[in-house]
């Protein structure tokens, strides 16, 4: 039978990668997405001309009521959920002093409360049948700590503790939980830096170029696989050895 993944933010850049990756690889797809409505229904119609089963459903992800009501959703239109991509996420880069409680509670809730949100929604299904895997996207940042982004960093650190946890305590019904840490991936998300920032940047990362989309995807899709029921608690560094 065909298993059914949910990427959140599933409509541009990484989450993107994880839609097309998934769908290629034979899974239903719901894609999430909140503000790229177009996006997100141009992608569903290109991926059911290649023939997959997939759908597009509004939701932001700090949202509680909406993240259930997706859930609801997947169920109802694909039978069950099998791997939740938790990719969904916003960047700010602001000194510590400026940041405002709103902006802090902004990325806290839609980068952190939105993992709790999402993976509270489907874990129950996923504990039904003994079986799911769950896989968050953090940061290199998560991990190291970035100047002038204190919150998005701290958001992300959060997302490798929320992975560790979960994992110890999910693992006794088949789950799986682990973490990416993408360094710098060519999407809108780092448009804010110069050529000259992104140059300077490929200097210091080994393999000598920043990330596609696909490198998170293509390491996505191995979380997901049967060859890694083995594999819990972890965070894999999607960075071309940036963090090494
Ligand atoms: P992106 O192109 O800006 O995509 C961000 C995605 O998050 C969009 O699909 C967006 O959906 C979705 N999103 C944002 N707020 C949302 C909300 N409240 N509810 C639902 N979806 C929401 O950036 P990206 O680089 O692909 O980022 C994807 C993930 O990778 C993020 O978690 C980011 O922190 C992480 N990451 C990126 C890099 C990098 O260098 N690019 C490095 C490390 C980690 P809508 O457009 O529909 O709102």
């Amino acid at each position: 039978m065909k298993k059914t993944v949910v990427v959140t933010g599933g409509a541009q850049g990484i989450g993107k990668a994880c839609s097309l990756a998934f769908a290629r690889a034979g899974y239903n797809v719901l894609i999430n997405y909140n503000k790229s409505c177009e996006a997100a229904l141009a992608l569903a119609d290109k991926l059911k001309q290649e023939g997959g089963f997939v759908a597009a459903f509004k939701a932001d992800v700090a949202k509680r009521q909406e993240v259930f009501d997706m859930a609801r959703f997947c169920i109802d239109t694909f039978g069950s959920i099998d791997v939740l991509v938790n990719n969904a996420g916003i960047a700010q880069c602001k000194l510590f002093t400026d940041i405002t409680e709103d902006e802090w509670d902004n990325m806290i809730n839609i980068n952190l409360k939105g993992v709790f949100n999402c993976s509270q929604a489907f874990l129950p299904y996923m504990i039904r049948k003994k079986y799911g895997r769950i896989i968050n996207v953090s940061s290199v940042w998560g991990v190291s700590g970035a100047s002038c982004e204190v919150h998005y960093s701290a958001a992300k650190a959060g997302v490798i503790g929320l992975t560790k946890a979960l994992a110890k305590e999910v693992a006794p019904s088949g789950i799986t939980v682990n973490c990416i840490a993408p360094g710098i991936i060519d999407t809108s998300m780092i448009c804010g830096f110069s050529d000259e920032e992104i140059n300077s940047l490929k200097n210091e990362i080994p393999a000598c170029r920043i990330g596609v989309p696909e490198d998170v995807a293509n390491c996505a899709l191995f979380l997901a696989g049967e060859g890694s029921g083995y594999v819990t608690g972890q965070v894999i560094s999607t960075d071309g050895g940036f963090a090494v």
